[in-house]
């Protein structure tokens, strides 16, 4: 249920709505809006027609069901696009089309300052690299762990740029909040719900990304885990789903943009590299992406590609990057954004 305050209501009479949805063992999310506050009540969907008496609360104007099974993420309860803030400088959701951009994995000092270096020249708002890794072969590399947070912090110091990095389980979720800007949940994991609901309970940006067999509609179930616990900058993003496509390593649904943003007040980045798999395909479907109002893209850029532990075959060179980006900025003026 979603409990709609007056437009002049006072804080007295929205803390004691909060105090009588609780009281009702419903546990409430104040969302402020542009011209009036709505109040979350969240929990058993069984017995929530008792919250219909809030109706005659002073300073409530009515009390409505919210039909989606999503709530906090639906755009019943808010119907302005969330911008999630990062940083003083860096917000995802507003006018400017954020790019987060840095290789697969952290490998070593080096390669990770090269590439961080490299992606703030070029005009990257965030970098990334990942520290733990979730790779489908257990033989395969699996991060520099603790090491790598290191490492991506000073790269971070050193440029400026927040970091985006992967959590890949509740136990070390908070030692990666430490040193991290953003959480991201990659695609293995976007169904885990003890780790969501971990998530939920930090108090860092959320990168959330598509798992490749999931539906829009999961998507947003899984955003809802996060912000049921609290947390409420969650940025979605679309990785490719799987199909019985085989030229490329998914299928990147640029249609999930649009659906997404008809259905939810939560921002939705684009993830080229993974969605695509092949180096030339990645910037088209940036540019795509842009095209069709996605408000941020996470690209792969490697200073070596072709030594790189993972995906370098997907792994822009810090060349092709900064190629990328001069001409992404003409698509996103061209579809009213900045870059
Ligand atoms: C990644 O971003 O490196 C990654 C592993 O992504 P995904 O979870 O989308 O495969
Ligand atoms: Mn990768």
């Amino acid at each position: 249920m979603i409990i709609v305050m007056k437009a002049g209501a006072t804080k007295h009479e929205k803390d004691e709505v909060v105090e009588r949805v609780k009281e009702l063992g419903y546990k409430p999310h104040v969302i402020h809006g542009t011209t009036r506050d709505v109040i979350g009540a969240v929990g058993d969907e069984r017995k929530k027609l008792v919250l219909q008496q809030l109706e005659s609360m002073s300073g409530v104007e009515s009390v409505v069901p919210i039909l989606k099974p999503y709530k906090l993420a639906s755009k019943e309860v808010k119907k302005e696009k969330s911008i999630i803030r990062i940083t003083d400088d860096v917000a995802v959701g507003g006018r400017q089309v954020c790019v987060i951009a840095g290789p697969c994995a952290v490998e070593s000092e080096k390669q990770i300052m090269e590439a961080a270096e490299a992606v703030r020249k070029a005009g990257a708002h965030m970098l990334r690299g990942g520290a733990y890794k979730p790779r489908t072969s257990p033989y395969s590399f699996q991060g520099m762990k603790e090491k790598g947070l290191k490492l991506l912090a000073k790269a971070g110091k050193m440029t400026g740029l927040p970091i985006v990095t992967e959590v890949v389980n509740p136990e070390t979720a908070e030692l990666v909040a430490e040193y991290a800007d953003v959480l991201q949940i990659g695609t293995r994991n976007s169904q885990n719900f003890e780790l969501l609901k971990k998530i939920g309970k930090l108090k860092k940006p959320v990168l959330l990304k598509r798992g490749m067999s999931m539906t829009i509609q999961e998507l947003l179930m899984s955003a809802e885990y996060i912000m049921s616990e609290g947390n409420q900058r969650v940025i979605l993003c679309e990785r490719g789903i799987r199909t019985f496509e085989t030229a490329t390593r998914n299928t990147l649904d640029l249609s999930a943009i649009p659906v997404v943003r008809n259905e939810t007040h939560l921002p939705i980045a684009v993830d080229p590299s993974h969605g695509t798999g092949h180096l030339k395909y990645v910037a088209p479907m940036a540019y795509a992406a842009v095209a069709a109002g996605a408000d941020a893209l996470i690209i792969e850029v490697h200073p070596d590609p072709e030594h790189a532990t993972s995906d370098g075959p997907q792994s822009q060179t810090p060349a092709v990057f900064a190629e990328t980006m001069a001409k992404l900025r003409l698509f996103a003026e061209a579809a009213g954004r900045t870059l």
